[in-house]
């Protein structure tokens, strides 16, 4: 069988191409459930070790993760369930989870990438689906929370269900124990994306900001973008910085996962969002250097608001929401 591989960089516009970075430190605001990435139905959530120096000595640190893998399905799945007229655009694009359609112009597989192993027969779709690589161009980085606490054991119940327990039999809740992330905690994280249009970049855009308050397994869900003090001393923004360029000229915003005091993470974060070709910059929320724009704090979110907006006019456009038909 034909193997058919494809770029994933073909382009249906004139529009230009850029890379693109978000750069975040998120908070958990209760605490949270990142089930372990091969123990299932085990209630323990995911942990890395971090090997750490200690007066020459080689120790090991267990953090929360909030792990990239997770971030991307749920970023994936709020495109799917992304409402547009009466259905959702995975529906209406016959796009989901394993089964993506892989169809350049499908905005979801056009940059989360698509893949179908053999040619598949799809209900309502008179062709078989070819066997299709599509190559994301978007990836996600981080996770790793900055404080050392590792998880705590709960108590939760779950009330039975008629279908394992006789009807006759005690009602009474059935106790389990599961592991949270703490609230509080903190997870710098990054989504990159590689040679992109503005359009692409938008749906990008929306699945970040979806997925913030979706993360995490069950109940409770959700997390924000921090907020504290960045471009200026006294007022609180959001910690977030979002690159549009074609040349990586700013340094990137990423805070070492060796690190655990919170003091200590923000000002490696800040320093490098100030920094653009080996120079430190003023302390501003716009920083240029040709072809190189960067966005920190409120203005990052005034840019991503943009593209969220673009996504809802060029995707989601097919219904007036003003008007309930
Ligand atoms: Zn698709």
């Amino acid at each position: 069988m034909a193997i058919k591989v494809k770029s994933g960089l073909e382009t249906y516009t004139d529009e230009p191409r850029f890379h693109f970075d978000i750069y975040a430190i998120l908070e958990g605001g209760q605490e949270l459930f990142f089930g372990h990435e091969t123990q299932v139905n085990v209630n323990i959530v995911e942990t890395v070790t971090i090997p750490v120096s200690n007066d020459g000595d080689t120790d090991e640190l267990e953090k929360c993760y909030l792990s990239p893998t997770k971030r991307r399905g749920v970023e994936r799945r709020s495109l799917i369930w992304a409402p547009t007229g009466n259905g959702l655009l995975g529906d209406q694009r016959n796009c989901g989870i394993p089964h993506t359609c892989s169809k350049v112009e499908c905005p979801i597989c056009r940059v989360f990438g698509g893949l179908i192993t053999s040619a598949i027969e799809i209900e309502g779709e008179s062709e078989k689906r070819p066997a299709t690589t599509l190559i994301g161009r978007l990836t996600h980085s981080g996770g790793v929370a900055i404080q050392a606490l590792g998880p705590e054991e709960k108590q939760r119940a779950m009330h039975p269900s008629m279908m394992r327990k006789p009807p006759e039999e005690d009602p009474t809740p059935t106790p389990f124990r599961r592991e949270y992330n703490q609230p509080g905690l903190l997870y710098p994280v990054y989504n990159h994306c590689m040679s992109m249009t503005d359009s692409e970049f938008s749906a990008v855009a929306y699945a970040f900001m979806g997925a913030l308050a979706r993360l995490g397994a069950g109940n409770p869900k959700g997390v924000k973008i921090h907020d504290a003090p960045l471009t200026k001393t006294d007022e609180d923004e959001p910690w977030v910085v979002v690159d549009r360029y074609l040349a990586p000229l700013g340094k990137r915003p990423v805070v070492s996962p060796v690190i655990t005091d919170i003091d200590l993470a923000k000002d490696q974060f800040t320093k490098a969002a100030f920094s653009i070709a080996g120079s430190e910059q003023q302390r501003t929320s716009e920083l240029t250097q040709g072809n190189f724009h960067r966005y920190v704090g409120d203005a990052a979110i005034t840019k991503i608001s943009e593209y969220l907006v673009n996504f809802e006019k060029e995707v989601l456009n097919n219904v007036d929401a003003e008007t309930d038909n």
